[in-house]
Parts: structure tokens; C-alpha cells; sequence
């Protein structure tokens, strides 16, 4: 599914550098590598302030735990993404609300975020699935309409940019009121390790999101409230800051392999290929596609027999999964549950040549005409 070899052999002295400076300081935690990676992503960004942190996983969690939110209370978030962004909600003992989201980009929207408002409704986390951007400024005037926290759960979409009605742009995770990421190794932006950070223009937010990532410090050895120890390490830093620079051509060169995919796949029928939101560009964390004919399952094992891997993200709907069983409604998604049945990921990686995505196109069009 992804090549992170190919990539890192066209980094490699200076990747190598970097990690044998790291090492040769012993300024493992914190240090310039991790202060100039936080100075050079915000930059990127365009936001205020950057907070790295130990994973995805904790950022959002720690972002959750900036806004003094009470046991129940509930907190929107959409059914069809990866499980880590609603169950951090159940670990601090809030309540997931999971709606749908649209068939078209997997997001969700303004409109199915407001029918699933209660009097304690309190945050949404709108995940911007697979590499675009979900509609925000509906979003953010929902929000400030119902005195809502908006965390973007942007681990998918780093470097995306969304266009607002009045023509400015904005990057992605900069746009609610904090915003996560990952650097999970296979993410666009991946670490050597696990990684992740959290964006914010609030200064009083930010200054919270610090402290709670380090024990609920202030000062050294003064805990002002409960925190967590969640670092990004400085080897992972070197890596990250190296790779920041090449983030751009990373997401044109998914970009070429997806226009590729979608001049192939268009003209199969069976298949839906990945639609573009009018007001965001893409970054193809995943290539995803609906497989229209019911028969998802056999081209998946079709392609294996053929030596080409591929993803179901995701296969089963947040609130069919046991662990999050107690938070449903009992009613079905509609289109989370065709989704979960229909979508199929193809390899999507920074080093696909033209010869493997023609292969890959051929034995996609070959099982469609068997
Ligand atoms: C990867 C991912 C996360 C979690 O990130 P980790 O670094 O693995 O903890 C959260 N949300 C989404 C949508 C992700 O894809």
C-alpha cells in the first residue's frame, strides 16, 4: 500500500544526517530539532501554534481535555472514520454522537452535524477522511450558532487547503478551534515512529494544550490539573522536518498517480471513483473507490491473487463495533453502511511509477470484464 524504502532512499544522506545529530547532541526529548520542526510546521500551516505530541491518538484526546467538558457530555463525530477519534470521547467518559457523512467525499456536513445537536452537545470533531478537507465554514458558523468546539481531526489531510465562500484559504487543522495530527509512518507526513501534534491560534488554548501534554505543568514540578506525558522525540523531529520540506511534492506526485487511477477506472461502470470537493484540494491520503456491483470482497481477493494489495477502510461502522455498541441509538447510517460495504483502497504512495499503476489499472479493468 505504501512504499516509505523508495522514499527514504531519496532522503537518505540527509535524513541520516540529521538522526546522527540527534544522537551525537543527546538532546533526545525536546531540543532545536523539535523546536524548529514546531516553527517550520506552523509556518506551513499558517497557524499560531504548533504542540507536538507522542501520536494522533493523544492529540486528540489532549485537545478534548483543553475544554473542560463534564462526564455525557456528547460530542459529535462522524461514524465512518478510524476508531481512535471517537474513542478517546468514551476514555474521558463523554458520549461519541456518531452521524453519517456524505457518499461522495466520506465527510460529513453542517447539515447532519446540526440534526444530531442536544442541550449536551458540547465539541465536533469533523474528520477530513482520506485527504480533503470536509465543508468547514458551515461547520464553523454551526458552531459558534450553538457555542460549539470544533477539533479538526486532520490526520489524513495535512497540507489540504480549503477554500471559504469569500475565496481565502485556509490549510487544513487551522480552521476549528484546534486542530490534530498524526505522523504515523504511513500517514502523508510519517515519522520513523509514532508522532502527532495539535494546531491552535487561541492563546489560552494553547497554553493549556502544552501544559496538559506535560503532566499538567506549568512550571517544572507544579501541577496546575491532570495531564498525560505525550512527546514527539527529537530523532522523530529530524525525520519530520526533513520530510516537511518535500510535503508539497509528495502530495502532487499522489496527486499525478490519482489523475492517473481516474483516467483508467472512469470508464468501469461498476466503479465510483473518488470525487473531488469543489472547495478543498486533495492530498490522496487514500485512493478510495465504491465498488457498485456488490462484489468488493472478490476484487479485493482478485488483486491479491495478482500480487497488488489493497485496503477496506473502513469495513465496519463505528457503532456496529462492540466497544462502541452502548453509544448507539440503534438506528443504521444509510450511507455509512453502504460505504463500509462498498469502498475499496488501491495503493497510493509517493514512488508509484507509470508501469505499476498501469498494472494495477489492467487487472482492476480485468476482473470488472471477466
Ligand atoms: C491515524 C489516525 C488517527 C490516529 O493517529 P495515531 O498516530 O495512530 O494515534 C486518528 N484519526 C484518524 C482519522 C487517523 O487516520
Amino acid at each position: 500500500m505504501v512504499d516509505l524504502k523508495g522514499q527514504y532512499q531519496s532522503l537518505q544522506t540527509e535524513i541520516d544526517t540529521a538522526i546522527l545529530e540527534v544522537i551525537r547532541s543527546a538532546y533526545f526529548i525536546g531540543g532545536p530539532k523539535v523546536a524548529s520542526f514546531k516553527k517550520n510546521l506552523s509556518d506551513y500551516l499558517g497557524v499560531k501554534h504548533v504542540i507536538t505530541c507522542a501520536n494522533g491518538t493523544d492529540a486528540l484526546q489532549i485537545s478534548l481535555m483543553s475544554l473542560n467538558l463534564n462526564a455525557g457530555d456528547e460530542v459529535i463525530v462522524p461514524a465512518f472514520t478510524y476508531a481512535a477519534t471517537a474513542e478517546v470521547i468514551g476514555l474521558l467518559g463523554l458520549s461519541p454522537v456518531m452521524i453519517d457523512v456524505k457518499e461522495d467525499t466520506f465527510n460529513t456536513t453542517a447539515e447532519l452535524i446540526e440534526a444530531a445537536i442536544t442541550p449536551k452537545t458540547k465539541a465536533i470533531i469533523p474528520v477530513h477522511l482520506f485527504g480533503q478537507s470536509t465543508d468547514m465554514q458551515p461547520i464553523m458558523d454551526l458552531a459558534k450558532k450553538h457555542n460549539l468546539y470544533v477539533i479538526e481531526d486532520n490526520a489524513q489531510a495535512i497540507g489540504a487547503e480549503y477554500t471559504f465562500a469569500d475565496g481565502t484559504k485556509k490549510k487544513t487543522g487551522g480552521i476549528g478551534h484546534i486542530g490534530c495530527t498524526s505522523f504515523y509512518p504511513s500517514k502523508n507526513l510519517g515519522a520513523y515512529g509514532d508522532g502527532g501534534a495539535i494546531f491552535t491560534n487561541d492563546d489560552d488554548l494553547a497554553f493549556k494544550l502544552q501544559k496538559i501534554a506535560n503532566h499538567g505543568q506549568s512550571e517544572r514540578y507544579f501541577h496546575d490539573v491532570l495531564g498525560v506525558n505525550s512527546r514527539l522525540d527529537a530523532i522523530q523531529a529530524a525525520v519530520l522536518d526533513i520530510k516537511l520540506q518535500h510535503l508539497d511534492s509528495y502530495h502532487h506526485a499522489r496527486q499525478v498517480a490519482a489523475t492517473y487511477y481516474d483516467e483508467h477506472l472512469s470508464e468501469v461502470s461498476q466503479l465510483q471513483i473518488p470525487a473531488r470537493a469543489s472547495n478543498s484540494s486533495h492530498v490522496f491520503h487514500q485512493y478510495t473507490l465504491c465498488v457498485k456491483n456488490g462484489k468488493r470482497n472478490e476484487l479485493k481477493e482478485f488483486l491479491q491473487e495478482n500480487g497488488i494489495p489493497s485496503m477496506i477502510y473502513y469495513p465496519v461502522p463505528l457503532y456496529k463495533q462492540k466497544a462502541y455498541a452502548k453509544y448507539w441509538n440503534g438506528k443504521e447510517l444509510p450511507v455509512t453502511e453502504v460505504l463500509s460495504d462498498e469502498v475499496i483502497s488501491l495503493p497510493m504512495h509517493t514512488e508509484l511509477d507509470k508501469e505499476t499503476l498501469r498494472f494495477i489499472c489492467e487487472k482492476v479493468k480485468e476482473f470488472f470484464c471477466k
